[in-house]
């Protein structure tokens, strides 16, 4: 039977990927989140004490920020849940915030989650507009004034809401597979099977660690290479191996999960060790910085500081990896904010 208005959970959507509104009290309104899309829940309420387990349950991903009715979230875990909205909604998961009735509470979160994305205290005000889901009173108002003040927020081109798919890269990915080219033909140029990872693993029992052009082409072509179950099992080896080590989180059964997104180390693992090292030296390894500094300039505007660090094959699978370019990109803004500061 097809589903009738009084059948769907109102939600105000923000954003495709951001929406508000009241506490769901049933599964039904679960059921009705769920296919409207909705993969995560930013739960604010204090007063339900199983709400968020039962909504795990029910196979969202729930972050809880509890937060008492009528008053206003403590500012650093505020910035902690800001920090899991914005990964999961850079992964593509829609997100649902709620409180009892979506108003003060959720309002707040929102407002703060607005000037985090860098949009400002008036435009952040615009965007609210006309929404019930506002700042409710004095305390929630200050919180968001304070958090504003002091939010090291992100430094993207322009303010924006929706990041993960503002910038196109397909030329990166096809100077990406280049690279790719390149390293198969000196695979068959010299007699090696260039395949570990199918016919051994030996290439797998340390993760490889990745620039930031193979961290982002290999996260976003893991959606589409493994299926979600297969994703979910990656990602929880991977969950376990940033704890302790071990193999590859892609190796499954004595191969890689995903061998056609395998990245370059992987494919000149079998080269004889003096060219592997002359092709990596020589060619791979710059191309490779060259083409990370332009990912993070169209990322961040910004041009790539020194030091900028690789990423564990884990951080990878997970897509932690973007909250540490957040993460890194913050500290060096208020790094060199502070330089400044002492040069003035
Ligand atoms: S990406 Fe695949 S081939 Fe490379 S180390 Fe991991 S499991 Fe092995």
């Amino acid at each position: 039977m097809a589903a009738t208005r009084s059948d769907v959970f109102p939600v105000t959507w923000i954003t495709e990927h951001l929406g508000v509104g009241a506490a769901p009290m049933s599964h039904a309104a679960l059921d009705s989140l769920r296919r409207q899309g909705v993969r995560a829940i930013l739960n604010l309420c204090q007063e339900f004490t199983d709400l968020h387990e039962i909504e795990s349950a029910a196979g969202f991903e729930v972050y809880h920020l509890p937060i008492a009715d009528e008053e206003a979230p403590d500012l650093a875990e505020l910035e902690k849940a800001l920090a899991w909205l914005d990964e999961a909604t850079y992964l593509g998961r829609k997100v649902y915030i709620h409180c009892r009735h979506g108003i003060g509470r959720t309002g707040t979160v929102l407002n703060a989650y607005l000037l985090r994305r860098g949009l400002g205290h008036l435009l952040a005000w615009r965007k609210l507009l006309g929404l019930r889901s506002q700042p409710a009173n004095f305390r929630q108002w200050r919180a968001v004034r304070r958090y504003g003040s002091t939010a090291r927020r992100l430094t993207l081109r322009q303010p924006t809401l929706e990041h993960r798919f503002q910038v196109d890269m397909r030329p990166f990915f096809a100077d990406y597979a280049r690279l790719l080219e390149q390293a198969a033909e000196e695979a068959a140029q010299s007699g090696t099977d260039g395949e570990c990872g199918k016919t051994h693993a030996r290439c797998c029992e340390t993760p490889p660690r990745l620039t930031l052009a193979e961290a982002v082409r290999v996260n976003a072509g893991l959606g589409a290479a493994l299926s979600s179950e297969a994703r979910a099992r990656a990602i929880g080896r991977a969950t376990e191996r940033r704890q302790g080590g071990g193999p590859c989180p892609l190796l499954e059964n004595g191969a890689c999960a995903a061998f056609d997104l395998r990245p370059l180390s992987c494919r000149v693992h079998d080269l004889p060790e003096a060219r592997r090292r002359a092709l990596w030296d020589q060619t791979l390894a710059p191309a490779l910085l060259k083409l990370s500094r332009e990912v993070y300039q169209a990322l961040s505007g910004q041009f790539m500081p020194e030091g900028f660090p690789d990423f564990g094959m884990a951080d990878v699978v997970t897509g932690r990896y973007v909250q540490a370019f957040f993460d890194w990109q913050r500290t060096h803004a208020d790094t060199a904010a502070a330089a400044g500061g002492d040069n003035g």
